[in-house]
């Protein structure tokens, strides 16, 4: 039997890869510009890296992880990328260098999840860290990127969403009201929810399970929480992103239910979703996670990012075709085919040839299809040193000398 590729894995064949190029493209191009620089860290890291960094109340952490043992060392392939760029900027002593840091990656994360339009085990995200700002203008930066980002890939109708978790101060309130509003349905709850109960309410909020959905509307949840109130810093630092936003034209909806999956995220939170995406809608997540640096061991650092997933964005998008290269050389002389053909490619054309050498008419078959001109090498070419060039969309044809067209 044929060995196929792993569930919730896809290969990216050479005809979708022009997409992903553009997309990588266009990342490099606008974060570069807001001077944020690209970092490489490993697929495969420590266990312990994610189980701190991630937190270990997070389905990611909790059911998730590919992880495997080798020479007696835990190791985990990233679910995410965040946890790893912590981890470079701190071994590398980054947070000794004048703030911000502002670093962006792409690359493959591995999470075992059911899979689903929009869902793999592994996929690839986009996503951009900036470290050392504790002002609401590198949140309004980060959203600006994501923003800006997505239009330069034609993704301009997008929705941002935003809100604030506040800080463990004023969380604390916002737990107990929750836990209030939630206990007279907690025992119908899935699993996963009661579990949050105790030890993060909030999560709840964020639970995927349809049922447990069904049971916030049937009991009124949305209505009999107020959305956390925040202390004057969490408010003051909630309000001047609002202030940001608005100077820079950004459109935003203010979610007071949005919680996020993830552990670390303090003040504030957005995701960016689309409508045109069914149930997995949500193209970016991120948020500020001030602790997160020195929960892995580094000094206090304020920090903000996000990632995006790249299999989602591409959904999006029109699939891109193809541009025609520049020439077929046409010839029944192997050895001046290969040499003419290796000449203008060093001259910066796009060149290919019929490594089969057929008759012409095969080959000018071929030409028409995948070149916009064809460079005719017969032997009355070769011997008084000329090409043949015919443009395949137009049926001209023009002699031109050999020297004009190689140097
Ligand atoms: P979701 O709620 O869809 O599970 P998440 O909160 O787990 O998302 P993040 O960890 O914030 O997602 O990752 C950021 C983005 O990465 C998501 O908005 C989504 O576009 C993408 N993403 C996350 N998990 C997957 C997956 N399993 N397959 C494809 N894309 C994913
Ligand atoms: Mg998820």
């Amino acid at each position: 039997m044929s060995i196929k590729a792993q569930k919730g894995t896809k290969d990216i064949l050479p005809l979708e890869i022009i997409n992903w190029q553009n997309i990588e493209k266009a990342a490099s191009e606008v974060f570069s510009k807001a001077n944020f620089k690209e970092i490489r860290t490993p697929i495969f890291e420590d266990t312990a890296l994610f189980e701190r960094g991630v937190g270990d109340t997070t389905d990611i952490v909790n059911k998730e992880m590919y992880t495997f043992v080798k020479s007696d060392r835990s190791i985990t392939l990233r679910p995410e990328n965040t946890a790893g760029v912590v981890r470079a900027y701190l071994e590398h002593n980054m947070f000794r260098e004048s703030p911000p840091v502002k670093l962006w990656y792409k690359g493959p994360m591995f999470r075992y999840e059911r899979p689903q339009a929009g869902r793999q085990r592994q996929f690839h995200q986009i996503g951009v860290e900036m470290f050392g700002i504790q002002d609401a203008s590198a949140d309004a930066e980060c959203i600006l990127l994501a923003t800006e980002f997505l239009k330069k890939i034609g993704l301009s109708d997008l929705v941002v969403e935003i809100n604030s978790l506040g800080c463990n101060v004023c969380r604390k309130e916002y737990k107990e009201q929750l836990k209030e509003a939630i206990a007279p349905f907690l025992e119908e709850l899935c699993d996963d929810c009661k579990s949050r109960y105790e030890k993060n309410p909030l999560r709840i909020l964020d639970c995927k399970n349809e049922d447990c959905n069904k049971l916030f509307e049937e009991y009124n949840l949305r209505n009999k929480v107020s959305g956390i109130k925040l202390c004057p810093e969490c408010f003051e630092h909630y309000k001047k992103l609002k202030m940001y936003l608005d100077a820079l034209n950004i459109k935003y909806i203010e979610n007071t239910f949005l919680v996020r999956g993830l552990d670390y995220y303090t003040k504030t939170v957005f995701e960016i979703k689309s409508n045109n995406l069914g149930s997995q809608n949500a193209v970016c997540g991120g948020g500020r996670y001030d602790g997160l640096v020195e929960t892995l061991g580094g000094p206090h650092t304020p920090a903000v990012g996000w990632a995006m997933g790249v299999e989602r964005l591409n959904s999006l998008i029109p699939q891109l075709e193809y541009s025609k290269i520049d020439y077929f050389v046409v010839s029944d002389n192997q050895i001046e085919a290969v040499k003419l053909a290796s000449k203008l490619r060093e001259k910066g054309y796009s060149v290919e040839f019929d490594h089969n050498f057929r008759k012409f008419s095969k080959q000018l078959e071929k030409a028409s299809k995948i070149a916009n001109k064809a460079i005719i090498l017969g032997e009355d070419e070769i011997k008084n040193n000329y090409l043949t060039i015919k443009n395949l969309e137009t049926s001209e044809q023009e002699k031109v000398l050999f020297e004009n067209i190689i140097t």
